[in-house]
This record gives C-alpha cells, sequence and structure tokens, in this order.
C-alpha cells in the first residue's frame, strides 16, 4: 500500500558517504532515514581487499561496509532497503518516490549515490572481475608488483592509472580505439616519457583471455578498427578506464552538474545549487573517487544539513529557490 512518511533528513545512497552522513546524522538527534538501493554498501561490495582504509591495513570491502552500515544503524539510523525511482527538489519539503511505492517528505536531503565505472560489456570481462579485472588501479595495482598489465581508454582516467601502475607493473601497455588520447596533454607527456609504457593505438578489445583453475586473466585480444587484425598482449591484469558514470539521473535536471554529470557542489562544502540538498562522495568527485574522501565528504554533508536545518528551516518563508 501508498504510504508518505516525512522524515528530517533522507539519506540516498549506502556507500562510505551515504552511511557516514548517517552516522553524523544520527549523532546529531536528526533521526535519518537512509535508502540503500540496488547495490547496499555501494563500490566497495565489489572489491576484495582494501588496503587504503585508515585503521585497516586489510579489509575486505563487503565486510567495511557490513561494518559501516552496522555502525550507521546503532547510532540510530533506519536503513530501509527501496530504491529511489525519483525526487523534486523544487519545493520544502523535498520528495522522494520510492520502488516500494513509499512516498518520503524530507526537510533536508543528503545525495549519496556514488558514481559507477563503466565497463566494455564482454563477457570475457564480467568472469574475470575481481580475478585479474578490475576499474580502478589505485585499488588494485599494488597486487601487479613485477607483473605486465594493460589499461583500456584514452581519457585522463586510463593516462593516469596507466602512469599510476607503471609504480608496481614490469610493463604497462595502454589500448585506445583511437590513434590519439584524449586525456590532457601535460599526462600524455609524462605516458609518452615512460620507458615503461608501450601503447596500442587504433585497438578495440574483443576479448579478455585467462585460465579456469585458477581463474585469472592471462592476456586481452585487441582488434586494429582499421585493419581488422587482431593482436593479443599478455598481462595478469587488465584495468578499464573508459569513464565513470555518476549516478545523478535522479536529479541531473534539477541540480547544476559538470563534467559529464558529476553534481556541483559549493567549494568546501557539500551544498548543491538548491538550498537543503547535499551531495557527498562520488557523485560529486570526478577526480579523488575514494572510499575515505567519500566518507569525509559525508560527513561534511550531515553537519551541513544539520545546520541548515537550525539556521534556515526556522524561516517562515520555505519556498525553494534554485541558485544555480
Ligand atoms: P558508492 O559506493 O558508489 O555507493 C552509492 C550508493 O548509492 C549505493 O549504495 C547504491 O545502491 C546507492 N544508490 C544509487 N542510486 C540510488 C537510488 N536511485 N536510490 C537509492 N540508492 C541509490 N576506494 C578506495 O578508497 N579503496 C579501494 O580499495 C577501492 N577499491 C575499489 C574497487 C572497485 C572495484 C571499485 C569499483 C571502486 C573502488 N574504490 C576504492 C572506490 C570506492 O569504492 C568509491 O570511491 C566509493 O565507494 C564511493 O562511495 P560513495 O558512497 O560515494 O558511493
Ligand atoms: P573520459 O574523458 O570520458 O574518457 C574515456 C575514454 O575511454 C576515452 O578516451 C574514450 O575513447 C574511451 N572509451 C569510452 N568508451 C569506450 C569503449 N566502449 N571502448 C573503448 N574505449 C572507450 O573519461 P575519464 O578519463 O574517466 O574522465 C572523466 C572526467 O573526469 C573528464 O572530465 C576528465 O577530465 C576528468 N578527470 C580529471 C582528472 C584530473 O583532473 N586529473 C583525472 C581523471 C578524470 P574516445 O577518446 O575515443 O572517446
Amino acid at each position: 500500500m501508498a504510504t508518505t512518511r516525512h522524515v528530517k533528513v533522507l539519506i540516498i545512497g549506502s556507500g562510505p558517504a551515504g552511511y557516514t552522513a548517517a552516522v553524523y546524522a544520527a549523532r546529531a538527534m536528526l533521526e535519518p532515514v537512509l535508502i540503500q538501493g540496488l547495490q547496499p554498501g555501494g563500490q566497495l561490495t565489489i572489491t576484495t581487499d582494501v588496503e587504503n582504509w585508515p585503521g585497516d591495513a586489510t579489509v575486505l570491502g563487503p565486510d567495511l561496509m557490513v561494518r559501516m552500515e552496522a555502525h550507521a544503524k546503532e547510532m540510530g539510523t533506519e536503513i530501509v532497503s527501496d530504491y529511489v525511482t525519483s525526487v523534486d527538489l523544487s519545493k520544502r519539503p523535498f520528495t522522494a518516490e520510492t520502488d516500494s511505492g513509499t512516498t518520503y517528505t524530507a526537510d533536508a536531503l543528503i545525495l549519496a549515490t556514488g558514481a559507477q565505472a563503466k565497463w566494455l560489456g564482454l563477457p570475457s570481462e564480467e568472469k574475470f572481475k575481481g580475478f585479474g579485472v578490475s576499474a580502478c588501479a589505485t585499488c588494485d595495482g599494488f597486487f601487479y608488483r613485477g607483473a605486465e598489465v594493460v589499461v583500456a581508454g584514452g581519457g585522463n582516467t586510463a593516462v593516469e592509472e596507466a602512469l599510476f601502475l607503471t609504480k608496481f607493473a614490469s610493463k604497462v601497455t595502454l589500448i585506445h580505439r583511437r590513434d590519439e588520447l584524449r586525456a590532457e596533454k601535460i599526462l600524455q607527456n609524462r605516458l609518452f616519457a615512460n620507458p615503461k609504457v608501450e601503447i596500442l593505438w587504433d585497438h578495440q578489445i574483443e576479448d579478455v583471455i585467462g585460465a579456469a583453475e585458477p581463474l585469472g586473466v592471462e592476456g586481452v585480444r585487441a582488434r586494429n578498427v582499421k585493419t581488422g587484425e587482431i593482436t593479443e598482449v599478455r598481462c595478469t591484469g587488465f584495468f578499464v578506464a573508459i569513464g565513470h558514470a555518476p549516478a545523478s539521473e535522479l536529479v541531473k535536471d534539477q541540480l547544476e552538474t559538470h563534467n559529464g554529470g558529476y553534481v556541483v557542489v559549493k567549494p568546501g562544502s557539500t551544498e548543491t545549487s538548491i538550498p537543503g540538498v547535499f551531495a557527498a562522495g562520488d557523485l560529486t568527485d570526478h577526480v579523488y573517487r575514494q572510499a575515505v574522501t567519500s566518507a569525509g565528504m559525508g560527513c561534511m554533508a550531515a553537519l551541513d544539513a544539520q545546520r541548515f536545518l537550525e539556521e534556515d528551516l526556522a524561516q517562515p518563508d520555505t519556498t525553494v529557490a534554485a541558485i544555480a
């Protein structure tokens, strides 16, 4: 049955940003409700070892997220297994419709819907995810010390990932579908100057090849887009770096966005272009995209929401005007 509920603070997303916002909002007695979405725990639930979460030299991504959820709950957050299908930010209280039919109205909204790495969409890529196929060199590069790796992509992310991987790998092959990179010139120059890097131009990845027992990558097969010729490149790590898509579908027509859909926040804050709506984590961050930075922004969002509710909600006029 369709129901409507009013909450002070509604948090959308259950990654590090959402759960951290929940811990802080709950401790501020804002009785937050957090909607988890289709991926409870967020992106870290699709990785194995996380070695850069302060306080844990190694922690399994899914375990870390279970702990964050438990922490948020223990502080008093109501965690709801549901998916937000639409939001209306044109007036306060804000409205969020969910898949279950429940409508939430909220005095303040914290958006923490994250971003998803884009994948090539190959069945073999899917098969080896977590077993040699990765979309995050910062997270997994360390595991390829002395190994040969391949990076696919030609933007800033691909070049930065390739350069980062040269710290560990013996050889990094960048495979790009065109004969020029999209990345900034300064990054390109660094890439071209690095003796560990080889570039395979005009090639599109066709397949990831590897062993079944134990499951692991042994190379990639790439097709020359001009001649059709197939080349196999040996590697034990294959990094897909063809862009990230922020999960801003819900708000892209209502909030100011940039860099391909990332929600704009005021520098040094989590305030979006609509007062009372805050954004944290990968949804707003096209540069760092880390668990710890997302958690930090989640904290900021809860503190910003708390201040907003104390200062602004007391005002008689609650009409929202977009400042974009
Ligand atoms: P996310 O973790 O992306 O979570 C987004 C949340 O929003 C999800 O819970 C999702 O269900 C929810 N959501 C989305 N849309 C809706 C909706 N409409 N309604 C309700 N909920 C919704 N970072 C590190 O620091 N260290 C690592 O070792 C590391 N390893 C990684 C390995 C992999 C394979 C990947 C992909 C990323 C890795 N990262 C790592 C990056 C890290 O996971 C992200 O920076 C971080 O998870 C971003 O957190 P977030 O809270 O902003 O969003
Ligand atoms: P991007 O700029 O969109 O580049 C994606 C790259 O992947 C492009 O080279 C593209 O090829 C390629 N690609 C896309 N789909 C593909 C497919 N299906 N198969 C093969 N190749 C494919 O993405 P990004 O590099 O992640 O950067 C995203 C945004 O973040 C950009 O605005 C970027 O400037 C910014 N960013 C900034 C920094 C920084 O400031 N240091 C670092 C990282 C990212 P084509 O070139 O042929 O289209």
